[in-house]
């Protein structure tokens, strides 16, 4: 029986909610309407079963007072005729009983009459009825008789007394008839009452079975329904952020799998988002730990190429840097693999995303607001990244890559190629800055030469590597008598001139330093002694010739040479050059003395630079005299 009700009732299990729910009501309120029809049904059953009992009570009450009235009629008959014979007996007052016991015997004889009573019953009524009329006419009549005429009452007293008897049986039978009516209207007043209550009992059941199957199939649905929720919701909790429930609908049970499917596609997005931040986090400290390992330019340069290939694998990319000059773009580092795009942009303000400050992405080449140097590229359109590489604000260049049409760098390539372009600025300007206070804490910066502290460094890494060198010591001559007569700012122009003259000697290599007022120092890599004092001859030679040239006032130089292998430490290496230089100065200037012819007149031991060249100065001057 169930499973007749569940069977058609469980297609409902792929229903809304909702649809369930409606469905449950329309039968509830069925089941509802079929008892109240039940009831409905049996009532007028009932009711007339009930109508039937009260009419068949009035008659047999009525038959009652007829048979009562029937007895009394009989007294007042015998009453008549003892008028006179005994006492207490007066005619009047039985002419007045006999007169109203008829009277109410009509009546009650009419109201049986008038009830409406069928069958063998009415025919009963109407054979009772006449009878007692016409014994109730009898009686009148004899009353009247006997008062009057008392013997012929007598004689008329059995057929009074027949009557009688046969008004007697006819209401007899009519007491029997419609007691026997009445019980079997009890028992049909019986019989529908328990039929009723039958129906409703089975209707009642019916509802409550009805009522049970629907909250038990609901619930069920119900159940399956959160029971798939719940089993997604653990998966999504145990990171299977893949696992969607069905929407069955758009009721409670729908909306709610929705806003789980919801959830599951934030985090997922969450997650991924987390996830390409850490990406791009472990992306970024790389990039900054190789940057930070990178000591020069170029070596950031490589850094940068090596990361275009983390950047994407196939999309051509070309750093492009401007010079010092800040004029001209040049590519610096391309991708190892796909190579650069060749981007056509000269000019760093020329470039849009430098100019724009910001990172700009275009989908089509093709398109009005692309940049101009996307198009007529070899490969035809193209999508392209540009990045702007700055430095504390100012632009050093840009970071460009280019890929198929509609393809540009996903967002989270264009991330790392932000970051690319961020990072190579820091470290390529941090690179450069660092170059340049290197450089001008290295130089001199009236001639532009080394100053002595970076020579005497770069001296000991020659000397620790045992690296074969002519150290060349110079002074220029009678200087100042030179910025007595002409000025300090034609001292300064000398000494300038003077270095161009030693620079434009020298080899590339040569380490040439300013060590100090108007004496120089050049170390000569891999010279012999012969081809320095060749050297210093060729620069004393140009120097002669370009203030010549120049018109500017004449000076000469002095040189001092001696060899790296010839002393064991670099200030006992200065030492001997500067004897030579001063022995040069005491042969009287404008020449160059090897530090061994140097050391064949002299006493080798180490003095102080002034006291070792005033000594010097004094004992050539002796020697001249
Ligand atoms: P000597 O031939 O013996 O070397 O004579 P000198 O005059 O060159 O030597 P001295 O040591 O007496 O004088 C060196 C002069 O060089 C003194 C100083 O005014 C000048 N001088 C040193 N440094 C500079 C500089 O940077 N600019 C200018 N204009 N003059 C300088
Ligand atoms: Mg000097
Ligand atoms: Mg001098």
């Amino acid at each position: 029986m169930a499973s007749l009700f569940l069977g058609p009732l469980s297609r409902l299990a792929n229903c809304s909610l909702t649809a369930k729910l409606t469905v449950v009501n329309v039968l509830l309120v069925l089941c509802l309407g079929s008892v109240v029809a039940v009831s409905w049904h049996m009532l007028p059953a009932e009711a007339t079963a009930g109508e039937d009992v009260m009419l068949l009570n009035r008659a047999q009450r009525a038959n009652q007072q007829v048979d009562m009235l029937h007895d009394a009629l009989h007294s007042d008959v015998l009453q008549a005729l003892l008028v006179n014979q005994a006492p207490g007996i007066t005619p009047q007052q039985v002419q007045r009983s006999v007169r109203d016991n008829v009277v109410s015997m009509r009546e009650e004889l009419q109201t049986l009459h008038r009830l409406p009573l069928t069958g063998d019953l009415r025919h009963q009524v109407v054979e009772a009825r006449l009878a007692t009329l016409s014994y109730g006419s009898l009686a009148e009549r004899l009353v009247e008789l006997a008062l009057t005429d008392r013997p012929a009452a007598v004689a008329e007293m059995e057929v009074f007394h027949s009557a009688f008897e046969h008004a007697k049986a006819s209401l007899a039978r009519q007491t029997d008839e419609l007691g026997r009516a009445s019980e079997a209207a009890h028992g049909v007043t019986r019989e529908a009452g328990r039929l009723a209550r039958e129906r409703l009992a089975v209707a009642a059941v019916i509802t409550v079975f009805v009522g049970w199957c629907c909250v038990a199939l609901v619930a069920r649905s119900i159940r399956r329904s959160l029971t798939r929720l719940r089993d997604v919701a653990v998966a999504i909790a145990d990171g299977q952020l893949d696992r969607r429930t069905p929407v069955p609908g758009r009721d409670e049970v729908g909306t709610l799998a929705e806003a789980i499917n919801q959830m599951a596609d934030h985090l997922q997005q969450m997650i991924d988002r987390t996830r390409r931040d850490a990406e791009q986090g472990v992306f970024g400290t790389e990039l900054v730990e190789a940057l930070e390992m990178a000591d020069s330019e170029p070596q950031a340069h490589a850094v940068v190429a090596r990361a275009m290939g983390e950047v994407s694998a196939d999309h051509p990319m070309e750093l492009l840097l401007a010079d010092s000059s800040n004029a001209n773009l040049e590519r610096a580092a391309e991708h190892p693999r796909a190579g650069s795009p060749g981007c056509g942009v000269d000019a760093a303000f020329s470039c849009v995303a430098v100019r724009r400050g910001h990172a700009v992405q275009f989908a089509d080449s093709d398109a009005l607001n692309a940049c101009p140097r996307l198009r007529d590229r070899p490969q035809g359109a193209v999508s392209a990244s540009c990045v702007p590489v700055t430095f504390m604000g100012r632009a050093l260049g840009v970071l460009h890559a280019s890929g198929p049409l509609g393809r540009p760098l996903t967002p989270l390539q264009f991330q790392r190629l932000s970051t690319l372009g961020a990072q190579a600025g820091a470290r390529i300007g941090t690179v450069r800055a660092f170059e340049r206070t290197q450089l001008q804490a290295s130089t001199d910066s009236l001639t532009g030469l080394s100053n002595r502290r970076s020579l005497e460094a770069r001296m000991r890494q020659l000397m620790l590597a045992e690296r074969g060198f002519t150290l060349v010591m110079c002074d220029l001559d009678h200087f100042k008598r030179l910025n007595d007569t002409h000025g300090h700012p034609a001292g300064d122009d000398a000494l300038r001139l003077f270095a161009e003259v030693v620079r434009s000697c020298s080899r590339e290599g040569d380490l040439l330093a300013r060590w100090g007022g108007e004496e120089f120092a050049f170390v000569l890599l891999d010279t012999s002694a012969e081809h320095a004092l060749a050297w210093c001859e060729r620069v004393r030679q140009r120097l002669a010739q370009t203030l010549k040239q120049h018109s500017r006032p004449a000076f000469t130089a002095s040189f001092g040479l001696t060899q790296s292998g010839e002393a064991p430490t670099l200030e006992l290496l200065v030492q001997r050059a500067d004897a030579a230089l001063y022995r040069a100065k005491a042969l009287g200037r404008d020449r160059a003395v090897p530090a061994d012819a140097a050391s064949a007149g002299e006493a080798a031991a180490p003095r102080a630079d002034s006291e070792q060249r005033a000594s010097v100065d004094m004992r050539m001057m002796a020697l001249q005299d």
